[in-house]
């Protein structure tokens, strides 16, 4: 007896009612759910916490045969069996601690239907037991949580996932395949096709847009940073928000300005002090585990409104009402940026997520992976292939910065969700791009002469002479050594100096010049340096009328006033 879609849809939201009392599927879990109690192979990409388990362990409940969970951390196995278990899902894992009596029950269990969702490690696959049982055993579907895992490109590379394909091969009816992730991007999402043998996958991706998050990017000067960001929080000190920096010194240092100036601002503006507690702690890897405990406790507790941290901070903290995330330095991919920022607005409520940038920032970047450290597991083929990968996740976070696209548009489409935006519509969860009007500023003369002046100066002289020899200055360091002879001295005069350094810090980042390291950097042509002198050369900056300050989410959550 064949059953229709209908019914099949139908018992799947019934089975979601009756087990976890949810009234309705969230975007992406009924298509995916279809798709397996159909028989067909799918990839469901979902951000962390969209809902993903749901997707097999529905079927679980439905499909007439097992239903094995291939999921990487052993540690978090007991507690998705205890959750199944709790709501009323017969399952079980099988894992190294066990005793061989213990495994043999668990086996037994499933053989006789008594365990319908059995969770193993992939190491488990490569074991005579487990591939014994599995070959006698009626295995309906096999779910891999974490799929990215398989793919060399992404940051967590398990080896034992390259088992999983061989595993199912040698099955002797091939069981349903379902791979999930939250990580996307298209070179992972193919391994992830290829790797495991997916078989013409209903590929589902969805869940990415955060509307209740309005993103904002701010191209900020190094030592202006920390002033807007002293300020931000001023206005904002009875909420909740996380600045991550790209240094643990950074955080620290950061944190002590915030304790420093906020109270000023504060009683500048006539607005009490809340308290004379700090408003700020840094927090990462480098303190001692114990400060650590205390930094994430006070802030989960909002007995501190304000953590500064490095990217060592988040993971399974649990905190839904951070009002803001603000990005001191521009991480290193979108898919850092976006966990990150995420954190930002968990319970739904309207949040703000900022990312302050500028060129230095994307020279750092560059520096730090071109100059990264060897990984001795790699050949040097491999290590180029890696280094190539990452410097196309930074681009693309470059790309971020410097879109004047949609930004929630920008996201959704690098993580692979579809969604035309209409030309001129306005985001949901708003953007400053949306808010914005952009100009863009023919400056090709400036460039070329920049590249003029770098020739002059014999590729010797760090950025701040540069812009002084082009401006005409009469500083004593500049006449002493004759820089004033040189033929483009003076010729930017009629150009302001920031506009002449915002030029040449986009050219190096554009790879038309280069920095060098050192106490001293030093100005150098870069790879592209020969297109300035061509006379097609065309070389454009942005420039953004931003809209006036937002004070964002604040009387939306009346809990916080
Ligand atoms: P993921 O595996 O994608 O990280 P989970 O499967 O752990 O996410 O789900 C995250 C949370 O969302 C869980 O508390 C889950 O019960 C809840 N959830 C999942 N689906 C729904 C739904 N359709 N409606 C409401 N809550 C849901």
């Amino acid at each position: 007896m064949t059953i229709s879609q209908e019914e099949l849809d139908a018992q799947s939201l019934a089975t979601l009612r009756q087990y976890f009392g949810y009234e309705d599927f969230r975007p992406g879990q009924g298509a995916l759910i279809r798709a397996i109690l159909g028989g067909r192979d799918v990839l469901g990409v979902m951000p962390t916490g969209s809902g993903k388990s749901l997707c097999y362990q529905i079927p679980s409940l439905l499909l007439h045969g097992l239903t094995i969970v291939i999921s990487p951390l052993i540690s978090l196995m007991k507690d998705q069996v205890d959750g199944a278990n709790e709501i009323g899902i017969p399952a079980a894992f099988i894992n190294g601690s066990q005793s061989i009596d213990e495994q043999e029950d668990v086996f037994a269990a499933a053989n006789a239907g008594r365990v319908r969702l059995l969770y193993v490690a992939p190491e488990r696959l490569e074991t005579q037991r487990f591939v014994n049982f599995a070959t006698h055993a009626d295995i309906a579907l096999v779910a891999v949580d974490e799929a990215h895992c398989v793919s060399q490109w992404g940051q967590d590379f398990r080896s034992s996932y390259l088992g999983i394909g061989d595993f199912i091969d040698a099955l002797p009816d091939r069981p349903t395949l379902a791979a999930f992730t939250a990580t996307a991007t298209e070179r992972v999402r193919r391994d992830i096709i290829q790797m495991l043998g997916l078989r013409d996958p209903q590929v589902v991706v969805t869940g990415f847009d955060r509307t209740n998050l309005y993103f904002d990017i701010l191209k900020l000067g190094t030592r202006d940073k920390a002033n807007w960001i002293a300020r931000y929080v001023a206005e904002h000190a009875d909420e909740s928000g996380i600045i991550y920096c790209a240094t643990r010194k950074q955080t620290e240092e950061l944190a002590d300005t915030i304790n420093a100036l906020v109270p000023q601002l504060r009683a500048v503006s006539g607005a009490a002090s809340p308290s004379s507690s700090p408003i700020a702690v840094a927090y990462h890897a480098g303190l001692p585990p114990a400060q650590r405990e205390r930094a994430q406790r006070d802030f989960v507790t909002d007995a501190v409104p304000l953590v500064v941290a490095t990217n060592a901070f988040g993971m399974g903290i649990d905190k839904s009402n951070v009002r803001y995330v603000i990005h001191h330095n521009m991480p290193e991919s979108i898919e850092a940026y976006y966990q990150e920022a995420g954190r930002a607005g968990r319970d739904g409520e309207p949040s703000r997520c900022t990312l302050l940038w500028n060129e230095s920032d994307i020279v750092t970047r560059r520096r730090l992976l071109d100059n990264g450290g060897a990984n001795e597991r790699l050949t040097e083929d491999e290590q180029e292939q890696v280094r190539r990968w990452k410097r196309h996740l930074l681009d693309a976070m470059v790309g971020y910065c410097r879109t004047t696209e949609c930004l929630h548009r920008y996201m959704t489409r690098y993580f692979g969700e579809d969604g035309e935006m209409p030309a001129g519509a306005h985001c949901v969860g708003g953007c400053v791009n949306c808010d914005s009007t952009f100009s863009t500023t023919d400056v090709s003369r400036i460039a070329r002469t920049i590249s003029m002046c770098v020739h002059d100066l014999g590729q010797s002289y760090g950025s701040g002479k540069i812009v002084a020899v082009l401006r005409g200055s009469q500083a004593k360091d500049v006449l002493d050594r004759g820089l004033d002879h040189v033929p483009t001295f003076g010729r930017l005069a009629d150009v302001s100096q920031s506009t002449v350094r915002d030029v040449l810090n986009q050219m190096v980042s554009d790879g038309f010049l280069t920095i060098t390291e050192g106490r001293l950097p030093i100005v150098m042509f870069g790879a592209r340096a020969a297109e300035t002198i061509d006379p097609a050369f065309h070389y454009e900056m942005k420039s953004i009328t931003r809209p006036k300050p937002v004070r964002p989410a604040r009387q939306s959550n009346p809990a916080l006033e």
